[in-house]
């Protein structure tokens, strides 16, 4: 008889076998924590076991928490079952959660970045690394064939080029993007030769978890430092929920865009309201998603948030034995993608 390593739980992911949870949305005694997104570090766990490098950002946003980092690969026993991180190349200290109990390997893949171009990664943190499993459990937010991302280098072209256009006409260039994890690497990516960098404070608070983390980013200021013709030549990064906020209006004339995976949506951009869109994710896009699972030989497959169904049939197809989780990953403050 082969026992599940993780089942569904009123609370969350949870291990029988080892007595813990992985990315409980319900307050548990025990959790594991594949990273710091609001969906997925939630309050009022008891104790909490994540990545040691998103340990700043976890701390940040949750307070005295108590709580026992790990090295990348490291291994902890926990009730008899080896547990272990590894990259997931998301956001900072993302980590894949690897399970090990009497011959069986589980790996809850938490959030994680793959592209349909294999040597594309996330510069600001480790990349995906498969780890091979009997059961992965798969995040699939952008599960659908639509979404292939372009490769990065080719979407920065096109920021630097409005950033620069803007700073020619004379307006700043308000860049929206999710405040962990998107907004760093929107700053590790672009051109910083072209003009001034101002960060939101939302946004510079992450920032300085990235770099005490070792990870390079560019010179950034505060609004308050750069005067009127300073500002029209700044590209300003900013949480979405800036747009249109009085904070904004204080960078005069601007012109504003918003990166995120859901803008390869039709339709999304002018939902958003914003002069620009640039389909930029965190995430894998479906041949990332395709190829991360087949890497992993895992027979079975689970699926969490996202385009569950089209995934299942895909893997049944595949001749997989695949079922979806319910989860509440996403349902916070909308998945930041
Ligand atoms: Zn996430
Ligand atoms: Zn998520």
């Amino acid at each position: 008889m082969s026992e599940d390593l993780l089942v569904q739980r009123p609370e969350g992911l949870y291990c029988p076998a080892g007595d813990f949870h992985v990315d409980p949305w319900r307050p548990v005694a025990r959790a594991v924590i594949t990273h710091a997104h609001a969906d997925h570090a939630r309050r009022g766990h008891g104790a909490y076991l994540a990545q040691a490098d998103g340990a700043g950002v976890l701390r940040a946003r949750l307070g005295d928490i108590t709580l026992q980092p790990l090295a990348w690969g490291e291994a902890v026993d926990i009730g008899g079952v080896r547990v272990s991180l590894h990259p997931a190349g998301h956001v900072l200290g993302s980590a894949q959660v690897r399970l090990e109990h009497r011959g069986q390997v589980w790996v809850a893949s938490g959030d994680y970045f793959a592209s349909a171009h294999a040597d594309e990664r996330n510069p600001t943190c480790p990349p995906f690394e498969p780890q091979r499993c009997h059961c992965f459990i798969t995040e699939s937010t952008f599960g659908l064939p639509i979404y292939r991302w372009r490769r990065q280098a080719e979407v920065f072209a096109e920021i630097d080029a409005w950033w620069r256009a803007n700073a020619e006409a004379g307006r700043a260039s308000l860049l929206l993007g999710y405040s962990f994890g998107k907004a760093q690497r929107l700053l590790a990516g672009v051109d910083a030769s072209i003009g001034p960098i101002v960060t939101h404070g939302a946004v510079e608070s992450v920032n300085e978890a990235y770099r005490a983390a070792g990870v390079a980013l560019p010179a950034t200021q505060t609004i308050d430092a750069l005067d009127k013709a300073a500002l029209s030549r700044a590209l300003v990064v900013a949480p979405p929920a800036v747009h249109g906020s009085a904070w904004a209006r204080r960078l005069g004339d601007y012109a504003d865009a918003f990166a995120s995976g859901w803008m390869q949506l039709r339709g999304a951009r002018r939902r958003q309201g914003v002069d620009r869109g640039f389909v930029l994710s965190d995430h894998a896009d479906w041949p990332g998603l395709q190829r991360a699972i087949v890497a992993t030989g895992a027979e079975r497959v689970l699926i969490t948030h996202g385009y569950e169904a089209v995934m299942v049939r895909w893997l049944c197809e595949q001749g997989l034995d695949a079922d979806s989780f319910r989860t509440e990953y996403g349902s916070q403050d909308g998945e930041p993608a």
